[in-house]
Order: structure tokens, then sequence, then C-alpha cells
């Protein structure tokens, strides 16, 4: 990998400043100053040392971020403010990406990361990762639509959704409380089981994603690194 690259993606600065840095400074690469940016090292086994401090390449960043409304889950878009935006910079440098989407309106467990591989296992169809979200509901949600919810309900465009547990906190005339579970990721998928039994679907906030919990001490737009334990337990 090249130096540069390399010190860019652990937050050293944008291309342009690590070159600078290099040119400015230099750093050590087992002992021998660098100053070229273009030199190719090998992060794994060469030992790097910048200000007197050894450092220690990764490649991957795991992210949990608590998603707010009003940002989308994609990498980039002319109009719309995306969930990448909220990141800082030395974070952005690895290039995460959302894993799966949540609706614009949606907030609660949104997973970035660049490890394509977890990602993929995560987001495949055969996996049936769980994923569990809290909605507020307009109007009474009834034991029949958790027997629905179920055996699997007719979506819009004629999809029978795989069985989803649905539990109800709280059931009124105004609004319901529930928590639902499912185990794909059809588009829209949660506000459209609720309108395939005549349901609105006014608030949702994911919770879960596998063993992944979303950490309730993040508030809406706040992140931070996945633990060791929450990494293990994904992998
Ligand atoms: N289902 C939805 O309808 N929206 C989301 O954002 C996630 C699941």
């Amino acid at each position: 990998m090249r130096i540069d690259k390399l010190l860019a993606n652990m937050g050293y600065g944008s291309r342009k400043e690590v070159k600078k840095l290099l040119k400015d400074q230099g750093i050590l690469v087992n002992g021998i100053t660098i100053t070229d940016a273009k030199t190719h090292i090998n992060p794994e086994s060469d030992k790097i040392v910048i200000h007197g401090e050894e450092i220690h390449y990764r490649e991957f960043i795991y992210i949990m971020m608590n998603k707010p409304a009003g940002v989308i889950s994609a990498t980039e878009d002319l109009r719309e403010k995306t969930v990448l935006d909220l990141l800082y910079i030395e974070d952005s440098q690895f290039e995460p990406f959302p894993v799966g989407r949540l609706d614009k309106d949606t907030v609660g467990l949104l997973l970035l990361t660049n490890d394509g591989q977890l990602a993929h296992q995560l987001l495949s169809p055969k996996k049936h990762v769980p994923k569990t979200y809290y909605a507020m509901i307009d109007g009474y949600v009834t034991v029949e639509d958790q027997q629905k919810f179920h055996e699997g309900v007719e979506l819009d465009d004629g999809y029978v959704t795989k069985p989803a547990e649905l539990v109800i906190l709280k059931s009124g005339e105004i609004r319901s409380e529930v928590e639902l579970t499912i185990t794909e990721g059809k588009f829209h998928q949660v506000k459209r089981m609720f309108e395939a039994v005549g349901k609105k679907v006014v608030y949702l906030k994911r919770l879960s994603m596998g063993p992944l919990a979303l950490d309730e001490d993040l508030e809406e737009g706040e992140y931070r690194e996945l633990t060791a334990e929450e990494l293990q337990a994904l992998k």
C-alpha cells in the first residue's frame, strides 16, 4: 500500500496534507526516513513511526450510529444530507458505507463499515438476520394484526412477507406502540406491512440488527465505534 494512502486512511490528513507531512518531516519505516509519498509499504509487517510514536494500521472501521431523521442512508447525494456527512473527517477517511438502508424519516441503529464481507453477510437474504424496530402506529394494532404478520402479509407489489414477530406494547384508538422483528429487508418493509393491514407508521426506530443493539446512550446523530465484543458477536 502507498504510504500516503495509509496515512490518509489513518486520519493524518488529506492526501495533499499527508504528502506535505512526508516532504517536510518524513516518517520512519523500519528505521529509515521516508519522504516519498509513492513509497509502498506493508502495513502488516513494517514498523511505522510518526512523531516518535509507533502507529498500528487497521484496515476496517465499524461504526454504530443512532441515525437522526432528515438524513439519507447513502454515501453521497447532490441535494440531501447523508449519514456520511455526520462523520468526523478521520472516520470518513476509511470510506465507510451504511449497511442497508433506513428511510430518511427513520431513526435508530445504523451500522457503517468499509468491511464489504461483513456487510454482505448481514445483508444477504439467505442469512435472515433479524432486525427489530420500535414503531408508533396510527390507530389500534390488534391481535389479528399480530397473527397476520406471523403468517405473512401481502405487500402492494404482491410480495408475501416472511413470518415476522409483532409485540404490542400499547394499543389505543389514536396511537399504538409496537416492536416488530423482521428477517428480510424489502424497500419500506415495515411501513408497507402496516399499510397491508390498513395502518400507518408515524414513527420508526431501528433497535437492533442481529446481535447488535442500539446503544441508548447515543443521541440521534451521534455515533461510536463498535466494541470488540460487539464486533465479535457480529462476525
Ligand atoms: N422499514 C421501513 O419501512 N423503513 C425503514 O427505514 C426500515 C424498515
